[in-house]
C-alpha cells in the first residue's frame, strides 16, 4: 500500500470566477470542502495539506476538528507552483497527490485509479479525451480545425514521487499551470496518464458553479439506518458514553467498554448500508474486544463504510434514569464527529429517563436509539 500526502491547493485568486471560489457555501459546507469530504475517505491518504490564502487561514485552521487528517493549513504563495510548493515541503510521506481545491466533484475510485497508477510511474495523471471539435478562431471566425485525435485533458489529483516533483519545482524558473507539463519541460520526465472522469471538472467560471449546486441536488441515493443498544447497569461500574466516562454510581454490564450510545451508532451504520450487526461483525465471545474502547470500533466500522457513503446527519436518544448527562454531551458529540468527520452541528443526542417506572426507570438499564442517513457517494 502506497502512503501519501494530499496536497490541495486552494490559493487561487479566482480571476476568471470575479471572487474566491473555494471558500463559497455549497449547501452547508464550503466547495473545498467536497474534496477533503473525498480525500478524507481514502486509505492511503494519510495526510492532508491545505493551501490557502491569508484571509482564509482561520477558517481553514477550523477544519482541523472536522478532518483529523488535515496535519497543516498553510498560506499560499504568489503564483500557483509557489504555493504546490509551500505545501509539499511540508509533506511526511514519499508519494504526494496535488488537488486543485476547485474541483469539488472528485470521486475516490478517480484517485485511487492515481495511487494505483504508482506501481508503474512515479508521475501519475488523470487524463480526459477531448470530445468537441476544436478549431482556431481569428477575429470571431473559423481560421483553421485542430485534428484532435490523440489529444487529452488533463486533471488532478496529479500523483507525484515526491523527490522528483520537488526537483523539478526548484529547478523551474517559469509559471506552469499544471504540474505534469513542469515537471517534463524541467526534467523531461513523462507523466503516466490513467482514466479521468468528466463528472471530475474543474470550477473555473460562475457557470460551472452553479452546474455543481445542481449535482448536489440531483444526488437522492439516500439511505437510513437505525440502531438500538441496552445494556444491564450495576453498582461501582464505569459508565461510558459516547466515549466519555460519566460520573455516575451504575455503570454497564458488558464486554467492551459497554458504550451503549455508541453500540448503538454503529447498527444504525451497519443497518443503513446492508450489513450484519454489531454482534456479528465483534464477538462478544472473542477476547480480542474485551474492555475495548467502542470508539475504536465505531472508527473501524466507519473506516469500511466512508469510501461509499457520506452521513447527512445521526440522531440519537439515550433512556438513563440517572444522572443527567447534559454537562456531557457536547463531549460525546465531539468525540464522535471527530471519528466520524461530520460537523458537530450534524449529530443530536438526547436524554430521556424512565419516569422511574420499567428497568430503566429501576436503574437496571440503559437503552440507546440512533438513526444515521447516508448518501451514497458517486
Ligand atoms: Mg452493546
Amino acid at each position: 500500500m502506497y502512503e501519501v500526502s494530499a496536497v490541495i491547493v486552494a490559493a487561487g485568486e479566482s480571476k476568471r470566477f470575479g471572487q474566491n471560489k473555494v471558500f463559497l457555501k455549497v449547501g452547508e459546507k464550503y466547495l473545498v470542502q467536497y474534496s477533503l469530504d473525498v480525500f478524507a475517505a481514502v486509505e492511503e491518504v494519510k495526510e492532508i495539506i491545505l493551501v490557502v490564502r491569508r484571509e482564509f487561514l482561520e477558517l481553514a485552521e477550523s477544519f482541523k476538528a472536522i478532518y483529523p487528517k488535515i496535519t497543516q493549513v498553510i498560506e499560499g504563495g504568489h503564483e500557483r507552483q509557489d504555493s504546490v510548493l509551500h505545501g509539499l515541503s511540508c509533506a511526511k510521506y514519499p508519494y504526494v497527490l496535488i488537488h486543485d481545491g476547485a474541483r469539488p466533484n472528485i470521486s475516490v475510485a478517480l484517485i485511487n485509479r492515481v495511487i494505483q497508477g504508482f506501481s508503474s510511474s512515479d508521475a501519475v495523471v488523470p487524463v480526459i479525451p477531448v470530445r468537441d471539435t476544436l478549431v482556431y478562431f481569428e477575429d470571431q471566425f473559423f481560421n483553421k480545425p485542430i485534428n484532435r485525435d490523440g489529444l487529452f485533458a488533463v486533471q488532478t489529483p496529479q500523483g507525484y514521487k515526491k523527490s522528483l516533483i520537488l526537483e523539478a519545482l526548484n529547478k523551474s524558473d517559469k509559471n506552469y499551470t499544471d504540474e505534469s507539463t513542469l515537471l517534463f519541460d524541467t526534467l523531461g520526465v513523462r507523466a503516466k496518464g490513467v482514466e479521468g472522469s468528466f463528472a471530475n471538472f474543474k470550477i473555473t467560471y460562475p457557470e460551472d458553479f452553479e452546474l455543481f449546486q445542481r449535482i448536489l441536488g440531483g444526488n437522492m441515493d439516500l439511505r437510513v439506518g437505525i440502531g438500538f443498544d441496552s445494556h444491564r447497569l450495576e453498582r461501582g461500574r464505569k459508565l461510558i458514553l459516547g466515549g466519555v466516562q460519566v460520573q455516575s454510581d451504575f455503570g454497564a454490564v458488558a464486554h467492551s467498554d459497554g458504550d451503549c450510545l455508541v453500540h448503538a451508532i454503529i447498527d444504525a451504520l451497519l443497518g443503513g448500508t446492508g450489513q450484519k450487526d454489531i454482534g456479528t461483525q465483534f464477538p462478544d465471545t472473542d477476547p480480542k474486544y474485551s474492555g475495548i474502547s467502542s470508539l475504536k470500533l465505531l472508527q473501524e466500522i466507519w473506516d469500511g463504510i466512508r469510501q461509499q457513503y457520506e452521513i447527512l446527519n445521526l440522531d440519537t436518544v439515550v433512556k438513563l434514569e440517572k444522572p443527567k448527562i447534559k454537562d456531557n454531551v457536547d463531549e460525546m458529540k465531539e468525540n464522535i464527529a471527530r471519528i466520524l468527520s461530520i460537523p458537530l452541528d450534524r449529530i443530536s443526542i438526547k436524554a430521556k429517563t424512565g419516569e422511574k417506572i420499567g428497568p430503566v426507570g429501576e436503574c437496571l438499564l440503559i437503552e440507546c436509539e440512533a438513526v444515521v442517513l447516508l448518501r451514497r457517494r458517486y
